[in-house]
């Protein structure tokens, strides 16, 4: 969902995304986590990211469930 977060969709790709986003739960969740994440990081820019955190980011970059 990387691509979802980071640039502009055409009409076509955003449609799917959220299509899928309304089907499957697992990344849903995903999605949701990783927003809630960048949120976190903008609060925190000062703060180094602790390590648990970038393999969690890590962890998102993967395809689509
Ligand atoms: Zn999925």
């Amino acid at each position: 969902m990387q691509p979802f977060m980071d640039r502009v969709l055409t009409d076509a790709e955003r449609q799917e995304a959220e299509a899928h986003l309304n089907e499957c739960s697992y990344c849903r969740k995903r999605y949701r986590f990783e927003a809630n994440l960048r949120q976190f990081v903008r609060q925190s820019v000062v703060e180094p990211m602790p390590v648990e955190l970038k393999q969690k980011l890590a962890e998102l970059r993967t395809p689509l469930h």
